[in-house]
């Protein structure tokens, strides 16, 4: 995992969590301890309310007495494999299930999240060429076409969020990302099955485009760092948990975003 924050001289605050997971062969030893008190939040330092607040997505917002819930558009980019859309759309649908939050896919995009030159997703050109501000999709591991420098190492997929706030905007989530190694995660099982499937690993990276990071005692967690024989098919009760701090449960937000 890397935690960096870049805080510009007048009264915004950009954030970047870029969590990462790890692919392992061999059994881990399991610390299910369970319970729902196992989820890690991201907070940060909120310019609207001077205070340190949990990140998240707007659920909705509620300004001037008037609710709106608040549509995250996204877009897909399946390398080629069709099928990819429809495991995004299913792992989405569970996250929503889980967090009250609300996603919209508008359509697939060769485009793939990456690092700018300050080792920040490049949020703001993300959003200008797929018109959405949350990918996920497919690449390689590395720079160049096809490839994603957010990948490093032995993970099997990266999860990141940009996030802002001013004197006028409350904190809040403004991008996100999801990329998947390919052709690193063969050993994982298809669909949504418990012991490390491919769809387990992504309601994890979902889970770091929402806010979440690693949970390291409860190998039971949807959230621990390595997805293996002791994975879960879906979010578990410490999941649950997590998603619902930064889901609609959590509350609207009564200020309108920033741009990115
Ligand atoms: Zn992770």
């Amino acid at each position: 995992m890397r935690l960096s924050r870049a805080v510009p001289p007048v009264a915004v605050t950009t954030g970047l969590v870029l969590t990462v997971i790890g692919l392992s062969g061999a059994g881990t030893a399991a610390h299910a301890a369970g319970g729902a008190g196992h989820y890690t939040l991201t907070k940060a330092a909120d310019a609207f309310t001077n205070t340190t607040k949990v990140v998240r997505w707007a659920p909705c917002t509620r300004i001037a007495g008037v609710t709106r819930t608040h549509v995250i558009r996204y877009r897909i980019n399946p390398a080629g494999q069709r099928g990819r859309v429809t495991l995004v759309q299913r792992a989405v649908a569970k996250l929503t299930a889980a967090s009250g939050l609300t996603f919209h896919y508008v359509g697939t995009t060769s485009y793939i999240p990456h690092f700018d030159s300050h080792g920040f997703l490049a949020a703001a050109q993300q959003q200008r060429v797929t018109g959405v501000p949350f990918v996920i999709g497919w690449a390689f591991e590395g720079s160049g076409a096809r490839h994603s420098n957010l990948l490093t190492g032995t993970e099997a997929g990266v999860g990141t969020i940009s996030w802002k706030s001013s004197s006028v905007s409350q904190l809040r989530i403004v991008a996100g990302a999801v990329v998947i190694k390919r052709g690193g995660t063969a050993a994982l099982k298809p669909g949504f099955q418990a012991g490390g499937s491919i769809g387990t690993l992504l309601l994890h990276e979902l889970g770091h485009a929402v806010g979440l990071q690693h949970v390291y005692t409860d190998i039971g967690q949807v959230m621990y760092p390595i997805i293996g024989p002791g994975s879960p098919a879906g979010y578990a009760a410490g999941d649950r948990a997590g998603l619902a701090k930064v889901g609609r449960p959590a509350g609207c937000m009564t200020t309108p975003s920033s741009p990115i």
